[in-house]
């Protein structure tokens, strides 16, 4: 047996720890470029708090998901401004927005020069200027993952800035943050979370350190997402949910995912739909896909067992067997009204290209069985 495990350097975990924020900040740097969602009055208590520890900042506000000029505006204005940490508070968008503006902040050049397919592919060279990412959603684990989901418009790609410096120097999970999500969005950047806890614990990368991460988050996920949707100032289930991101981020980095990521990241990028609920419509699908190539191919394979784990974990039934998790999976879904995929403008005719796209995946690469284009396809006509 042989594995690594990376994360953020510190993880800070609780309700009001970002009233800690500027004392952190300030242990880190002088003036902080402020990487916030489209509404930046959010922010404003922060921002109180770095005034008060005596750190500077100057507010970037990210609208939507970032793409390449995103992050070339952020880094211009935080040089401008003589920023030299980072603070992102936000979303996923908005924190892998601020993990690529350090990163971009600490080397040189374009960060086109650093992505791989339509860039040179260079690796990041010198450490990112500090980092701290404060979530504000329970999903994508973000705060402790060791890339930068971006954009490319031009190219219809979702591209990923990828680099160990990307690490944030803090992960500051405070679940009070995210009591005012709305339902919608508990949803499905709950089941991104349940879908990253589900993909690492059954691909071919999986190791004991994020197999107990994968267990204990999909244990939290499974009893706390539908009362966190259905109620969402329920204290306990938010913390759950951030306890179940932060592991699903932590896991996804250092085991990897599966088809139903490598699926979403083509989809992501020629459609405009949230990453969480494209991952939520496919995941059953994916799952179904996976367990009967599986038990066709390779009836031997130790992911039958983990998938079997997965619906006991699930549905808290020592007894059940996958089935009853893919079953369970699908209700879920249906009654967190997760839309189908041609919500989003999807059609039948789109599966092919989004099937060819998908291979290239690097998510595809853990899957636990190669899936062929029939499969695949199969599973996202699946999720129409
Ligand atoms: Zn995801």
């Amino acid at each position: 047996m042989q594995f690594q495990f990376a994360t953020a350097t510190r993880v800070i975990f609780g309700p009001r720890t970002v009233n800690d924020a500027g004392r952190l900040a300030r242990e880190l740097g002088r003036h902080a470029l402020v990487a916030t969602g489209r509404d930046a009055g959010r922010a404003a208590p922060l921002l109180g708090f770095l005034r008060e520890a005596g750190v500077g900042a100057a507010t970037f506000s990210v609208c939507g998901e970032p793409d390449l000029d995103t992050v070339r505006r952020g880094v211009e204005l935080a040089r401008r401004e003589g920023c030299d940490l980072v603070v992102g508070i936000g979303g996923g968008s908005v924190l892998d927005a601020g993990k690529a503006i350090a990163a971009m902040m600490g080397n040189e050049g374009d960060v086109l020069d650093y992505i791989e397919i339509i860039g040179r592919g260079r690796a990041v060279a010198k450490p990112a200027a500090p980092f701290i990412a404060i979530p504000t959603t329970a999903g994508t684990g973000s705060e402790v993952t060791r890339n930068a989901v971006l954009a490319s418009p031009e190219h219809r790609l979702k591209v990923s800035l990828r680099s160990p410096f990307l690490l944030p120097s803090i992960a500051l999970v405070d679940p009070e943050l995210t009591r005012n999500l709305p339902p919608a969005l508990t949803a499905s950047t709950g089941l991104d979370a349940l879908t990253q806890l589900i993909e690492p614990y059954v691909c071919l990368r999986a190791n004991p350190m994020t197999d107990a991460l994968c267990e204990e988050g999909i244990r939290r996920a499974a009893r706390s997402l539908r009362a966190a949707w259905r109620e969402g100032g329920d204290a306990e289930a938010r913390e759950d949910m951030c306890v179940a991101s932060l592991f699903g981020g932590m896991a996804l980095a250092n085991a990897g995912l599966g088809a139903v990521h490598g699926l979403a990241g083509p989809i992501g990028g020629m459609f405009s739909a949230p990453h969480g609920a494209v991952c939520a419509a496919l995941l059953p699908h994916v799952m179904r896909a996976n367990l009967s190539a599986l038990r066709g191919r390779q009836p031997g394979s130790p992911a039958l067992a983990r998938y079997q784990a997965v619906a006991r974990l699930l549905t808290g039934n020592s007894g059940a067997g996958c089935e009853e998790g893919v079953e369970w999976v699908g209700r879920l879904v249906g009654e967190l009204q997760i839309p189908g995929l041609e919500g989003y403008g999807l059609k039948r005719a789109d599966t092919d290209e989004i099937v060819a796209k998908a291979a290239q995946a690097s998510s595809m690469k853990a899957n636990p069985i190669v899936l062929t284009a029939e499969e695949l396809a199969g599973a996202v006509e699946s999720a129409l």
